[in-house]
């Protein structure tokens, strides 16, 4: 099973796609999580990205398809995996196309987690307020609503661009966490032998 999940940041693709990865074993592919880790080893991916991700901007697509493609090429990748965090743009989605293509493999679904982005600032700002200091250096509010307009100005398109390919399943990201999961399973029902799919 290969899954994308697509949202704005903070709508709980994170959330969401650890369970999907404990429920059905496949690996989460977080490339938010890998730039992170890179950051901090002080790579020359880490030191490219860095200051980008601070200010809640994108990093380089080629830089983040190389890191996918040698990642979706590990064994642990054989059974599927769930993207989250990528693709976040047009050109991104197109180059994960290829890169799939050339290694034979088909995406299943793409679940969009549809949340109201009023909300989503609320949430973290009140997150700021109690902490009195962010939990990730992006996850300041100024951070928060550049992300925003990274994800609705770059982002946003693949919603119409997997609507087009017939991968696109939307789930209300409002609901509370469990029910967000059942959603999901229930989208994801296999019991026809295919997925259950938003048609265009
Ligand atoms: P995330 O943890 O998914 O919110 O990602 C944190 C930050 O990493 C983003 O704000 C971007 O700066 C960078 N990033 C993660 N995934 C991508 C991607 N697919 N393309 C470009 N930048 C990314």
């Amino acid at each position: 099973m290969r899954l994308i999940l697509l949202g704005p940041p903070g709508a709980g693709k994170g959330t969401q796609s650890k369970r999907l990865m404990a429920a059905h074993g496949i690996p989460q592919l977080s490339t938010g999580d890998m730039l992170r880790a890179a950051v901090k080893a002080e790579t020359d991916v880490g030191l490219t990205a860095k200051d980008i991700m601070a200010r809640g901007d994108l990093v380089p697509d080629d830089v983040v398809v190389a890191i996918v493609e040698a990642r979706i090429e590990n064994p642990d990748c054989t059974n599927g995996f769930i993207l989250d965090g990528f693709p976040r743009t047009v050109a991104q989605a197109e180059a994960l196309e290829a890169m799939l293509h050339r290694h034979g493999l088909d995406l299943n679904a793409v679940i969009q987690l549809e949340v109201d982005e009023a909300a989503l600032i609320e949430r973290v700002e009140k997150r700021a307020a109690e902490s009195g200091e962010a939990v990730r250096e992006d996850d300041t509010v100024e951070a928060l609503h550049k992300r925003l307009v990274v994800y609705r100005e770059q982002t946003a398109p693949l919603i119409a661009h997997y609507r087009g390919t017939g991968h696109l399943v939307v789930v209300d990201g409002m609901q509370p966490i469990d029910e967000v999961t059942d959603e999901i399973e229930r989208t994801l029902g296999t019991t026809d032998g295919t997925l259950r799919r938003a048609s265009a």
